[in-house]
């Protein structure tokens, strides 16, 4: 069998996910594809959208990833949608059963399998998410999961406050969770608490500041000081360095770019799409990471 892949959104010029799964392919032994379906924000955005999915349902693709800005727009396209994808609101990745498109999201196991391996995720904390798009809404409802405040500073905070209300009706949340959420102005940085007591011990960029073309763009306040021990994540991976990422570096911050979760939910999306779990060793990202290098520079 030959598998065909494919990945909705737009702009995809500089997408790494043909090069992860081709990758993945070879390690598994598997032929196939993955190519990249841009499609903009315009009139016919649904209808190309569905168009692509029927050609998946007639069999032309084995699994679809989506990403911005078709992670929302896709939900009503779909039969199903299992329990991540309702609970962050958010689809990244299709897949057919019985005749059915079904949606899910890796995203969440993703950053919570690569988080997972830099720190303690159960010891929890006070996590201060930048952004309250789909990404955000991921990470919030993964930290969660796991027990974590989750602070969300965003441009607009009704954004922000829309994402404590999802996922505090979300059915399998506890009642506690609006309790451990709280929601910033990204305007109003001086509100922003940091007595010892009560400081992130992790911040995560959910914004785009930071990727190609926004290089210069980070959502850190700069007089912002955090303590030592506070660690930074930024889910932009190009460039590598991103300026959040210096920023942090420069105060001492342990800091992190969102590679690993690509590499996680890519790995996620590929088990469901061949039913092959990848074993992520040390080779197989030097092989990615290799790869991206002769790619891109
Ligand atoms: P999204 O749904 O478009 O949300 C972006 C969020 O950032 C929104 O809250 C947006 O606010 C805010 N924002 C945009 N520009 C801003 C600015 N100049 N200043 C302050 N806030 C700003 O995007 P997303 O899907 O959440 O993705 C966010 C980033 O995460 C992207 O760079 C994406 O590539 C990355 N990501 C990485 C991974 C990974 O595997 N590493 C996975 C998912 C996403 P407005 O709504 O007001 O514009």
């Amino acid at each position: 069998m030959t598998y065909r892949f494919g990945l909705l959104g737009y702009p995809l010029i500089y997408s790494l996910s043909p090069l992860i799964h081709q990758v993945f392919l070879e390690e598994s032994g598997l032929q196939g594809s993955y190519e990249l379906i841009p499609i903009a924000i315009n009139e016919n955005r649904d209808e190309r959208l569905r168009s692509v999915l029927k050609r998946m349902i007639r069999g032309e693709f084995d699994g679809l990833n989506v990403t911005i800005p078709h992670k929302q727009a896709v939900m009503p396209c779909l039969d199903l949608l299992d329990e991540k994808a309702t609970a962050v609101g958010a689809v990244n990745t299709i897949y057919v059963n019985n005749g059915l498109l079904i949606g899910t999201n890796t995203d969440v196991q993703g950053f919570l399998l690569d988080l997972g391996q830099k720190l303690s995720l159960a010891e929890g904390g006070i996590a201060l998410i930048f952004g309250a798009g789909g990404a955000a809404r991921a990470v919030a409802y993964g930290l969660l999961e796991n027990g974590w405040q989750v602070w969300i500073a965003a441009r607009r905070p009704e954004q922000a406050e829309q994402i404590v209300r999802d996922l505090m009706t979300d059915a399998n949340s506890q009642s506690k969770i609006p309790a451990r959420m709280r929601v910033f102005s990204l305007e109003k940085e001086m509100e922003f608490d940091f007595a010892a007591s009560q400081a992130p011990r992790l911040v995560v960029n959910a914004t785009p500041l930071g990727t190609k073309g926004f290089e210069d763009g980070s959502p850190l306040p700069y007089r912002l000081l955090f303590p030592k021990d506070t660690c930074f994540y930024d889910l932009v991976y190009n460039p590598p360095e991103t300026t959040f990422l210096r920023q942090a570096r420069e105060h001492g911050h342990a800091a992190w770019n969102g590679l690993g979760m690509l590499v996680q939910q890519a790995a996620l999306a590929f088990e469901c799409w061949t039913g092959r779990k990848l074993n992520l060793t040390l080779d197989i990202e030097s092989k990615i990471l290799a790869r991206i290098q002769s790619n891109y520079g």
